[in-house]
């Protein structure tokens, strides 16, 4: 049994409003934690859930923006000075562990007093090589390559996870555009899927906008809760088959 608890369920510009960073926390019987994504909301969302920074023992990013990767400055600063916390694991893909390092993190962390660093005077780095897959509590973890950008040259490194609780088994697309025929399997196999959901006016090329899942088949919608939506009203998701939207704060029971 373990519970999955969102942090927040908003996209990367949610502002106002009583929501964060889709940021979640799947917590096991035991109550060990595993943050999934990092954001730069990460520690209001946090504190708002009556968490701290000691609450952060494992970390897993999917890809390198900041509502996914930038509360890192934050938990690696804070737990490498407080003397109750141990160096929380970090478990990535290798094909973003050395670039979130020198990209997104060195510049702000790569000095403290009396010490040049790395991202291992941080965190206990578990770098997942091309097998993709990675074991926590138990628990097997595949990651699923997702297509979020494309920028012509190369599809930025992007992974949502797939995993089983019991008899349990769970999708959380992480950032993604809708890739329902490329990676069917999944769609097809797991019991609950989180899904990313943009509801902007405008779309954007590189999330699932809520107007095409609207379109996928009834029998996956109806395995689907939305997140990483935008702050607007909400269109009726249920009326339209799916479980629903993710809000701030909701837990799920997998078992
Ligand atoms: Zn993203």
């Amino acid at each position: 049994m373990a519970h999955l608890l969102f942090l927040g369920s908003g996209s990367a510009f949610t502002v106002g409003g009583d929501n964060f960073h889709s940021n979640m926390f799947l917590i096991t019987e035991t109550g060990k934690k595993l943050l999934i994504d990092c954001g730069s909301d990460l520690r209001f969302s946090l504190y708002k859930e009556g968490f701290s920074h000691r609450d952060i023992t494992d970390i897993y990013i999917s890809h390198l923006h900041s509502d996914h990767a930038g509360g890192l400055e934050y938990v690696g600063l804070t737990t490498k000075f407080d003397p109750q916390c141990d160096q929380p694991n970090l478990y990535l893909s290798y094909e973003i562990a050395t670039e979130i390092w020198e990209h997104t993190l060195s510049g702000g962390m790569g000095s403290v007093e009396g010490e040049i660093t790395n991202l291992e005077s941080f965190f206990n780095v578990h770098s997942i090589d091309n097998n993709r897959h990675f074991v926590w509590e138990t628990i097997n973890f595949e990651l699923v390559k997702t297509i979020h950008i494309n920028n012509g040259t190369y599809v930025m490194p992007s992974y949502g996870l797939f995993f089983s609780v019991n008899n349990q088994k769970i999708f959380i697309t992480s950032d993604t555009q809708l890739c329902y025929e490329k990676l069917q399997k999944y769609y097809q196999e797991a019991d609950i899927i989180f899904h990313d959901c943009e509801i902007s006016k405008y779309p954007t090329p590189v999330h699932s906008h809520y107007q095409q899942l609207v379109k996928l088949p009834d029998n996956i919608k109806q395995k689907i809760w939305l997140y990483g939506y935008q702050p607007r009203e909400l269109p009726n998701a249920k009326a339209d088959g799916f479980l629903g939207f993710v809000k701030r704060g909701d837990q799920f029971l997998i078992n």
